[in-house]
């Protein structure tokens, strides 16, 4: 089928909205009408090079819809199903998924950097040449062919919108909060970085009972946002780590339990480790670059039990966690609505990632349908 598509021609950009074909569903495969994706850091760091992606390419990896058709071997959904996608299909057989680590299954990797399926290869040509997929979602698209494994239900009563980014930002940034560290009624956490995935951090802390609730940014706008959500206080980035977490240390009273980074930038990190008092921990989610060094002062380890824990998709399990999340939301304890900052259309992608490299948007989601 022919499909209208953003494409990643080259790293560096821009995208262009063209038209593509889609070829049907594998028999382990899913054919997804796209409604609704998020745009997340991640995108960003595949457009500028920061984790090298396979060019030309559809990005995109925070999608919902509605499945079309699926492949003969498909038991999990059926057409006319709402879904929620996840980048992270797990196998449910190798050593890190039998130990209960979904998200950190080995099996899809390789297909992953490849920018294909999970069988290698890809659904999306033009003229005959292939075009990459993005970790299997690839939601800048009006339709997508995904893993099976891919697709989690979601009841109908849920926005689109909504759905989309439970698939990336807030499942990474609430699990954190939840599953990575486990922050328990009272506790003080901070959020270093308040884009989508930080803010979702702040509504998983909220949602936990957490005490002082820190948001840290470089722009007051965000801070803002982030008090909206229910942060308690808001510390300006001051351009070094250590006055950035005295700040912090000054806002929560001596120190917070946990700190969440979330913007994949060393100073941050650090800022976030400084920021912890005894037995704390820094949480670290946001994607660096694939040479970035952290530099820890090392004493405060063993004199100060400070720890640092490594986070990927909130150490969550989408299809348990989605459900979940979008059950806390249509309940109104959850208000992942109130993350997205502006919608725009397929057309506007290069405008979308203006608004998020620019610093004035939370979660920007494209309408595809
Ligand atoms: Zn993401
Ligand atoms: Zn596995």
């Amino acid at each position: 089928m022919k499909i209208r598509a953003a494409v990643l021609e080259q790293v560096g950009g821009p995208h262009h909205v063209v038209e593509l074909d889609l070829a049907e569903p594998k028999e382990d495969e899913v054919l997804v009408r796209l409604q609704a994706s998020g745009v997340c850091h991640s995108d960003q760091n595949a457009i500028d090079g920061t984790a090298p992606t396979r060019c030309p390419a559809v990005l995109g990896h925070e999608g919902a819809g509605i499945v079309e058709a699926v492949g003969s071997r498909v038991r999990r959904v059926r057409p006319g199903d709402h879904v929620a996608l996840s980048w992270a299909p797990s196998c449910g057989e190798c050593e890190e998924c039998l130990r209960g680590l979904r998200q950190l299954c080995g099996a899809a990797w390789p297909a992953m950097g490849a920018g294909a399926l999970m069988d290698g290869t890809t659904r999306l040509s033009r003229s005959g040449d292939p075009v990459h997929h993005y970790s299997f979602i690839s939601s800048f698209a009006e339709a997508a062919v995904v893993p099976e494994r891919s697709c989690v239900p979601i009841p109908r009563d849920v926005p689109f919108a909504v759905a989309a980014l439970v698939g990336c930002a807030v499942t990474t940034g609430a699990g954190a909060v939840w599953r990575t560290a486990g922050v328990q009624p009272g506790e003080r956490v901070a959020v270093v970085g308040c884009g989508g995935v930080g803010l979702s951090a702040v509504l998983g802390a909220v949602a936990a009972g957490a005490g002082e609730i820190v948001a840290v940014d470089r722009v007051p706008s965000k801070l803002e946002a982030a008090r909206d959500l229910g942060a308690t206080r808001a510390v300006l980035w001051t351009g070094t780590p250590e006055a950035t977490a005295e700040a912090v240390i000054e806002a929560s009273g001596g120190g917070v339990d946990y700190a969440i980074e979330a913007t994949g930038r060393p100073e941050a990190m650090t800022a976030a480790f400084l920021s912890t008092r005894a037995r704390g921990a820094a949480v670290l989610i946001g994607i660096p670059r694939e040479d970035a060094v952290v530099q820890l002062p090392a004493l405060s380890f063993p004199r100060k039990e400070r720890r640092v824990l490594g986070s990927l998709y909130g150490s969550s399990y989408p299809e348990r966690d989605f459900p979940h999340l979008l059950d806390l939301y249509r309940r109104g304890r959850l208000p992942l609505d109130r993350l997205i900052s502006h919608r725009l259309p397929l057309d506007e992608i290069d405008m979308a990632f203006g608004l998020l490299t620019g610093g004035e948007a939370t979660r920007v989601v494209l309408e595809l349908a």
